[in-house]
């Protein structure tokens, strides 16, 4: 418990000092990517410092990214709760999740019969699963299978409401599960990794009031499962039917 107390500490600490540097990181990156594309235009198209050019943008454009992750991260705006189905932010996210997995893994989703409800955020949901999935992509290089299952767990009382993304892929150590929520802690090496990804995650399940947790063996696949808590059908929701089927893509 101190252990998981010191975490949330440091997270609270990390995401103030993230929230104010992003801020104005953010307006600097703008500055260097409009000076290029400038510069760019100016000269002509075959000039040799066209590639450099083009570089300094897409590392520019990297950073923006960067700092997007980090002033969500950082909490900066206030949680807007709604009732949703999870089933449903599922369904509506998964075509853009099947476009961040590619063409070569096989994807799986088995959606619970009960209504998952939860009252939480809708963009911190859709992080939540974006995050896990890109994470299960990742550990994947050579194709594997990638599962999201969502689930009511009966004998949960707290947080019944259980989403899974599972997959096939390299594993992690103990060593490496037990830091995996650190902000900026990554295996993944500079440029590649932002260490962002399950601190962003850890943080968006436990303002919901959520648990998570990572199962994972080296060379065998990884399970991390979120349990949040159920809410009731607000009055509208109860009008729905439970099969709407997902209407919007993205
Ligand atoms: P990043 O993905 O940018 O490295 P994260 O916070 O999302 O940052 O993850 C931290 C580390 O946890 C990763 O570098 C990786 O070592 C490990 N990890 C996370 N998800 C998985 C997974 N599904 N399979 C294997 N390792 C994972």
């Amino acid at each position: 418990l101190e252990r998981q107390l010191r975490q949330a500490e440091r997270l609270e600490a990390v995401g103030q000092l993230a929230g104010g540097v992003a801020h104005d990181f953010n307006n600097l990156l703008g500055v260097i990517m409009a000076s290029a594309d400038v510069a760019a235009y100016d000269l002509p198209e075959d000039h040799p410092i066209q590639a450099e050019l083009a570089s300094i943008e897409r590392a520019a454009e990297r950073g923006a990214a960067l700092t997007r992750q980090l002033l969500v991260f950082s909490r900066s705006e206030p949680p807007q709760l709604e009732t949703l189905d999870l089933n449903a932010v599922v369904g509506d996210t998964e075509q853009l999740l099947r476009r961040t997995i590619g063409e070569d893994l096989d994807f799986v989703t088995r959606l619970t019969d009960d209504r998952p409800l939860v009252c939480m955020d809708r963009t911190r949901l859709e992080q939540i699963l974006v995050n896990l999935v890109v994470n299960a992509r990742g550990a994947m290089p050579d194709g594997g299978q990638l599962t999201i299952t969502t689930a009511i767990v009966v004998d949960e009382t707290q947080c019944p409401v259980r989403l899974s993304v599972a997959d096939t892929g390299c594993g992690m150590t103990p060593e490496v599960i037990q830091r995996a929520f650190e902000p900026f802690f990554t295996t993944k090496g500079p440029g590649k990794g932002t260490g962002l990804g399950l601190s962003t995650v850890y943080g968006a399940v436990t303002e919901a009031g959520g648990e998570i947790t990572i199962d994972s063996t080296p060379g065998v696949g990884t399970t991390v499962r979120v349990l949040l808590p159920r809410a009731e059908p607000s009055r509208d929701e109860q009008e729905t039917p439970p099969h709407r089927p997902p209407d919007r893509g993205r």
